[in-house]
């Protein structure tokens, strides 16, 4: 494989997390990825508008472009990552493809379908690969849930509850604001949207709520409801008032339910051994008796572990050379991203008309 160089448009947290992935490699947890960075591939120059990012960009061994056409005009640039705010992914996405390279935008692709559609168009033209950077498709916690379902480990399973939750409220910067795409649903909906998207069968119908506690602009957290053509409804949820988090999955299956409490992986399985043993010790509360929301006697149910799932994020990159080079194709599709921004365009129409959308 040849080697090839990246810049960086936006070099900001995420920019700069990049440029740690590809040239020192990832850190997880506080530990270092083993194996370091990426082979192949080295981010060679980067160009942000802040005066304090291009000296970073210079203290960490990186050209600092003077502005986005030199960057572009470099021929030694292969290709170009953008990292900006959500509102210039697709005018440098497009300025880069039509300059020749290779381009990454990160996520939110852009701020609607149709603007998505001049991207891929623009990438056609160029003859280009260009892709987004849905890297929680990567994460350990998703592929676990992936995994019991794909696995069966749990018989049919009838509902999935994936959420994100924090207590910040909204970072006050450009994504508190319309005018960059701020808001959670194009924040953190686009990864926990994206994740269910990959969960086979269609979406029927969606069925949304937006919250606005801590900013009358922009949504700082949503509900939304997916029910797939088998019946499966998954309920996909960030918030950001949440002082008490609930577990990042719980994932409900006809003879057992999961769950996995964090990006750690934490959590467990709990499985029905014997359907037809299903007597209990009525519970007695001050104001009456219930048997069934008693819990089931323990040699009914066993506990188990999560399965164990291992990924590695370099794996993003990995695909995009090996893309360019012909001896694959993209793992995060044209099409899939397409799907994920007419699914948020539908919570976004749910959400304003209080009714269910048909989708798909
Ligand atoms: P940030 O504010 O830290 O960085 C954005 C950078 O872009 C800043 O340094 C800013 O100066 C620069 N910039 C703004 N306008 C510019 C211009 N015209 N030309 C060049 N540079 C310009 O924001 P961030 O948290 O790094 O987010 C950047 C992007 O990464 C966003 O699209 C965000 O959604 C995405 N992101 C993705 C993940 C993920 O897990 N995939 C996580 C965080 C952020």
């Amino acid at each position: 494989m040849k080697d090839y160089n990246l810049a960086i448009i936006g070099l900001g947290g995420m920019g700069n997390w990049h440029r740690e992935l590809i040239n020192e490699g990832g850190w997880f947890g506080g530990v270092k990825l083993e194996g370091g960075g990426i082979e192949h591939l080295k981010v060679a120059g980067a160009f942000d508008i802040k005066k304090e990012r291009q000296e970073f960009a210079k203290a960490h061994g990186l050209h600092a472009y003077n502005s986005m056409e030199e960057l572009l005009a470099d021929p030694k640039i292969d290709i170009v990552l953008v990292s900006t705010p959500n509102d210039l992914h697709k005018p440098f996405i497009i300025k880069a493809l039509e300059a020749g390279k290779n381009a990454v935008s990160e996520k939110p692709v852009t701020l609607s379908s149709s603007d998505l559609q001049e991207m891929i168009d623009a990438s056609k033209k160029a003859g280009k690969v260009f892709t987004v950077h849905q890297n929680r498709r990567w994460d350990e916690d998703y592929l676990t849930a992936r995994k019991i379902y794909d696995d069966n480990l749990l018989g049919d399973i009838h509902r999935i509850e994936s959420r994100v939750h924090g207590s910040r409220g909204i970072p006050g910067d450009w994504r508190g604001k319309p005018e960059h795409g701020g808001g959670m649903v194009l924040d953190w909906g686009v990864h926990i949207l994206d994740q269910a998207l990959q969960f086979p069968g269609k979406i029927k119908k969606v069925y949304a709520s937006l919250t606005f506690i801590t900013n009358g602009l922009v949504d700082d957290g949503f509900f939304a409801e997916l029910t797939y053509e088998n019946g499966m409804v998954f309920l996909a949820e960030v918030g950001t008032s949440n002082f008490i988090k609930l577990p990042r999955w719980m994932i409900l299956g006809r003879n057992g339910s999961a769950q996995i409490d964090d990006f750690s992986v934490k959590g467990k399985i709990v499985r029905v051994t014997d359907w037809n043993k299903n007597d209990a010790i009525p519970i007695k509360t001050a104001a009456g008796l219930t048997k069934t929301m008693a819990p089931r006697t323990p040699e009914t149910i066993k506990e188990e572990a999560l399965p164990e799932v291992k990924s590695d994020i370099r794996d993003f990159y990995r695909n995009v050379l090996a893309t360019i080079e012909g001896k694959e194709t993209l793992k995060v599709t044209l099409d899939s991203v397409m799907r994920n921004m007419k699914l948020m365009e539908a919570i976004f129409r749910s959400a304003k008309s209080g009714k269910p959308e048909s989708f798909e």
